[in-house]
């Protein structure tokens, strides 16, 4: 199949203006200006007109199965305030609420242009078959605490191992995400890091999301402090550092570490994050709902760190009059183009493609348009100059013209 484009981004390549894309067997065999493609090969073209081509995006981090969630829970005082909401929000709801909820975000992401997740299952019982009922590519993290349960962190780990090794589908893959420093007990950070090196596991985690939580760690103070040590978390691991220091310690920093948010830092933190090859998710619509304080782009960016993008989940996205929130990376672009001016619509778009794409050991096969690399891309209407296609992309609102995953559509062009 050709596929014939006015502008296409390869991201890992220069833009190329009137595109051909030419897909084989759910991969693509080559990227070239149309008119260097020889006049046999271009009797089957599918000409998309005036679209934008560029790979599908990345959705580093994400809860899928609180999507059902949107607008329910108000933006709380303190992090702490908002456990407890979602924490009652989730009573009361069933095996088929989750499952409904899960499928709905995965049918948001792909309407607005996300072909790979990476997503956090809270109910992991929901594998394999929310997997078999969409074409996305997920790359699925269970979800461990263990501080409210008071469960041993051997048999939280092994539970999670046993269920990741009796899943088996085509593409997909289930691996680990300790909750956060302060859910967990250091001890299941330890054995998570053991674990994940020798099966070769990526491993996602909420780090430094708060100021409470930086408190906690650095200070030993604060409400999550006070309140996780009233429900009975040993914290004897907190005042020696900060959440990143913690984590550096229990040695769960790596190159098959996704660390999500990173709001808060302390001096050092980036350089430790970047020797370790660790790579940060910022999640523009999360750190808004919360009012963090500036996400400190820049410092991790300067220090080498490898930055992609997430959308968090809609229990954290702030509801802007009558409609509900939706999943949608174009609109967490969006957000972190309006807060950060230094950050460029190559760079914003970089995030939430090619770095994603090594975030989650998938360089070269998802997250750019070349040869070898995955048939997943996504069009959006453009009729614009080639040198003002970056910030078209970053200003699309949502829904994409047309769309592949391997090949095979998603959005078929209207
Ligand atoms: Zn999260």
């Amino acid at each position: 199949m050709i596929l014939r484009a006015r502008v296409i981004l390869p991201i890992s390549a220069p833009p190329i203006e009137d595109g051909a894309l030419i897909i084989n067997g759910g991969k693509i065999s080559r990227v070239a200006p149309f008119r260097d493609l020889r006049p046999p090969a271009r009797e089957t073209i599918l000409d998309l007109g005036d679209v934008v081509v560029l790979p599908g995006l990345i959705n580093a981090h994400c809860h899928l199965d609180y999507t059902d969630m949107a607008g329910q829970l108000s933006p709380p005082r303190a992090f702490t305030d908002w456990i407890a909401s979602i924490t009652a929000a989730k009573t009361g709801w069933s095996y088929s609420d989750y499952a409904r909820s899960w499928l709905t975000g995965a049918r948001q992401l792909l309407s607005t242009g996300v072909t790979t997740v990476a997503d956090i299952e809270a109910m992991p019982d929901l594998l394999p078959d929310v997997w078999m009922a969409t074409p996305l590519r997920v790359f699925s993290f269970l979800e461990m605490t263990g501080i409210l349960s008071r469960r041993k962190p051997r048999e939280i780990l092994a539970e999670a191992v046993e269920k990741i090794t009796s899943l088996k589908h085509p593409r997909n893959r289930a691996m680990l995400s300790p909750h956060a420093a302060y859910s967990t007990l250091p001890e299941l950070l330890r054995q998570t890091a053991a674990v994940a090196r020798r099966r070769r596991w990526l491993v996602s985690t909420h780090i430094a999301e708060s100021e409470q939580e930086f408190d906690m760690f650095q200070h030993a103070t604060g409400a999550m402090h006070q309140w996780l040590g009233r429900n009975g978390r040993d914290n004897s691991d907190c005042g020696r550092g900060s959440p990143v220091a913690h984590f550096a310690r229990n040695k769960l920093l790596g190159e098959n570490v996704l660390a999500i948010h990173v709001n808060y830092l302390a001096r050092g933190d980036a350089t430790l994050l970047a020797k370790n090859r660790t790579h940060v998710v910022h999640c523009p619509r999360s750190h808004d709902y919360f009012k963090h304080t500036p996400f400190p782009r820049q410092r991790l960016a300067n220090a080498g760190v490898n930055l992609c993008l997430g959308t968090d989940s809609l229990a954290t996205t702030r509801q802007s009059g009558k409609e509900k929130p939706q999943l949608n990376i174009f609109a967490e672009m969006r957000l972190l183009a309006d807060r950060d001016i230094g950050a460029s619509p190559a760079d914003i778009l970089q995030m939430a493609t090619v770095n994603g794409a090594r975030a989650l050991g998938s360089a070269g096969q998802i997250g750019q348009l070349s040869k070898n690399a995955a048939a997943d891309w996504i069009a959006l209407p453009f009729a614009g100059k080639i040198n003002k296609a970056f910030e078209s992309v970053i200003q699309h609102p949502g829904r994409i013209h047309a769309g592949m995953i391997a090949g095979k559509w998603t959005i078929s062009p209207p």
